[in-house]
């Protein structure tokens, strides 16, 4: 009898502990509904928690302004302040809190960072980062938009649009770029600042005889990514094209590692699980304009982040060092993942010649890129000039023109 009552005491407990920790009990944490003001916006039921609401306190004691950045002294918060009393007009809510601060927000600039999936969804695709689309090498025409030059150059529209398009494909053409080493120059500026490398802040891809990077001969160039033995890995590459080829070959190979990546979870699972948990040596030793470079970073091919999104993809057979950081009896395993990876990219891929004038413009951490062999002449030497963004500024600039481009402010 008393083993029964204990048992229904403890499942008494149990259920009032689940109906008031039910709001995110789904993500396993503990939160109950007397920790938030309830607020209805535009229809809406939407919960703020206190000790969030009395951190982005958005007075002038609390948030700079112009800096639009917290200036509350964190030694002195209270991480159970409660609030004493609430009162919401048409526009806005106004907390008192139990130490006497007063705290006011709009309502619009809660709703826009209100807890709701929904609500967290949106704010992540139309301002954090536009969602990636995967595509095959059928789909390339379809989704390889063409843009121009001088729109890039002289209209903010122009420049979204293409940025967009770049960050949603991972690939984008300019066309009818001025025929000039430094006309890549005027992109890179609209843009941000180019990332430097030990080849350079530019660099001229040219065929060139006892070279201390194999990019630079007019042989089969595999498909692969560049500088994967950088941690900080630039993110995006500009190719501009100022001679191709007239000899057979010099055609580009492109394909979207996402994809692939989704076809190997889907179709190859244990591959893909080896690539994504195995960490290999990525190396680049060498001396390049007298600088002596000797880089190694270890990271696996396919990284993916706590939700399991590919965030990063690394792949090159030149620039993976001999050196195997795992268990001997991983090594075949991976080979075999590794060359699945590989002959899956050539399969998906999509091939082209750039035109002179063109830059070809990827997202070095997602697609491999490649090029076929090609053969210079006496009058035509291949000659492109090529350069890196991080996607830390495309992003940035990426926001900084929708708020513009829409006279709209997100603070
Ligand atoms: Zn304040």
């Amino acid at each position: 009898m008393l083993l029964i009552r204990r048992l229904r005491d403890t499942a008494l407990t149990l259920t009032r502990q689940l109906n008031k920790t039910s709001l995110s009990f789904k993500r396993g944490y503990s939160y109950s509904i007397k920790d938030a003001i309830v607020l209805q916006i535009n229809g809406e039921t939407l919960k703020f928690p206190h000790i969030w609401l009395r951190d982005n306190c958005q007075c002038e004691q609390c948030f700079h302004p112009s800096a639009k950045s917290r200036i509350l002294d964190w030694s002195k918060f209270n991480l159970d302040s409660k609030p004493t009393e609430v009162h919401k007009d048409e526009n806005s809510v106004q907390v008192t809190w139990d130490d006497g601060h007063t705290s006011r927000y709009r309502l619009d600039w809660l709703k826009f960072r209100s807890f709701t999936e929904e609500n967290q969804q949106q704010y992540e695709t139309e301002l954090y980062k536009p969602p990636k689309v995967t595509w095959k090498g059928e789909d390339f025409q379809k989704i390889c938009t063409i843009n121009d030059y001088n729109e890039i150059v002289s209209t903010d529209e122009a420049l979204y649009k293409w940025l967009k398009d770049l960050s949603t494909y991972g690939v984008s053409l300019i066309r009818n770029t001025p025929s000039d080493d430094t006309a890549i120059d005027a992109i890179l500026q609209r843009v941000g600042f180019p990332k430097q490398t030990h080849y350079g802040l530019k660099f001229i891809v040219q065929n060139v005889p006892n070279t201390s990077n194999v990019a630079y001969l007019s042989s089969n160039l595999q498909m692969h990514t560049d500088l994967p033995y950088y941690g900080y890995c630039p993110g995006v590459n500009l190719l501009h094209c100022l001679v191709q080829t007239n000899s057979d070959g010099g055609e580009n190979t492109l394909s979207d590692c996402h994809y692939i990546a989704n076809y190997m979870k889907e179709h190859h699972p244990d591959q893909y699980k080896i690539l994504t948990n195995t960490e290999v040596e990525w190396s680049d030793i060498g001396v390049e304009n007298g600088n002596e470079f000797y880089k190694l970073y270890r990271s696996p091919v396919i990284c993916v982040d706590k939700c399991d999104h590919v965030w990063r993809i690394n792949f090159s057979i030149p620039q993976r060092g001999s050196h195997f950081p795992g268990p001997i009896e991983l090594v075949k395993p991976w080979y075999e993942a590794y060359s699945l990876f590989f002959e899956l990219n050539r399969k998906f891929s999509a091939s082209f010649k750039v035109d002179a004038g063109s830059i070809l413009v990827f997202d070095n951490i997602r697609l491999l890129h490649g090029r076929n062999q090609y053969q210079d002449s006496g009058e035509n030497v291949r000659k492109l000039i090529g350069a890196y963004i991080d996607w830390d500024e495309v992003y940035s600039r990426l926001r900084s023109l929708k708020v513009k481009l829409e006279k709209r402010s997100y603070y």
